[in-house]
């Protein structure tokens, strides 16, 4: 038996189906986190309804909801009306299964489920955060409890806690000065929050994942040529779950 797969609470099965089994669940969660979230932005009520095209309001056959595979096979388009679907689902749906394969291959079932929770309200969170430029308090404050939990069965609940409300300090001092040198709110009230409840997570690694996500948001400003405003949401999600996971695992070594 290998040592990645005897701490698991279902140990005969080998990793990589473990991976593949949370990928497919991801796909499935993460299309629907990804329809209800793009769905309440827009500012729809129908939040669990059938599916439809967003341009020409048909509703989807089964066929038509297949997670990514539908979205490949029509080459990113309606059936009906021809018009390109938003790649936004596509995108959400693959981190869906990305998270959750990472998560169940190599934790054990309680962290996995834990940093799966954590990780389809970081996907919330980015979608909202890319089309509203908001980070909403009811899915950060389901960030920090996820991030305490984690914290706590690691053994390691009151360092995080300290690293918590340092980066929350060390953040607010940082948006008072520049908002007493430009004039402008350079860093976002929801941004701090969110960063504060991911430090209570990683600890002392918060350092890394902060790195990573400015590190992918300069790389993706440069490729795309981005001008203006950057939701930093996304980024932080990616480098806080990375980073996570090599946290989570560290300790089964
Ligand atoms: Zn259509």
């Amino acid at each position: 038996m290998s040592a990645l797969t005897s701490s698991h609470v279902l140990p005969d099965i080998p990793a990589p189906c473990l991976a593949a089994l949370g990928a497919v669940v991801g796909l499935v969660i993460g299309s629907f986190v990804t329809n209800t979230t793009i769905r309440s932005t827009r500012g729809e009520a129908n939040l669990l309804g059938r599916s439809v095209c967003d341009h020409c309001r048909t509703p989807l056959r089964w066929s038509e909801t297949i997670p990514m595979v539908s979205f490949l096979i029509q080459g990113g388009r309606c059936r009906t009306c021809r018009t390109q679907i938003d790649p936004i689902h596509f995108w959400g749906e693959f981190a869906g299964a990305v998270v959750l394969g990472l998560s169940a291959s190599l934790l054990p079932l309680p962290q996995a489920l834990a940093v799966g929770v954590l990780g389809f309200a970081l996907l919330a969170l980015s979608l909202i955060d890319i089309q509203t430029f908001r980070l909403p308090n009811p899915l950060v404050f389901m960030v920090l409890v996820f991030s305490g939990l984690l914290s706590v069965v690691r053994g390691e609940g009151g360092a995080s806690l300290l690293w918590a409300a340092g980066v929350f300090i060390v953040l607010k001092v940082l948006q008072f000065i520049l908002q007493r040198r430009s004039g402008v709110a350079a860093l976002g009230e929801g941004d701090i929050k969110l960063m504060s409840a991911l430090a209570l997570w990683l600890g002392s690694s918060v350092a890394y994942a902060f790195s990573l996500a400015s590190l992918g948001a300069l790389v993706f400003i440069v490729l795309t040529r981005w001008k203006g405003r950057i939701p930093f949401g996304p980024f932080l999600a990616a480098g806080s779950l990375l980073t996570g996971l090599v946290v989570e695992t560290r300790m089964l070594v």
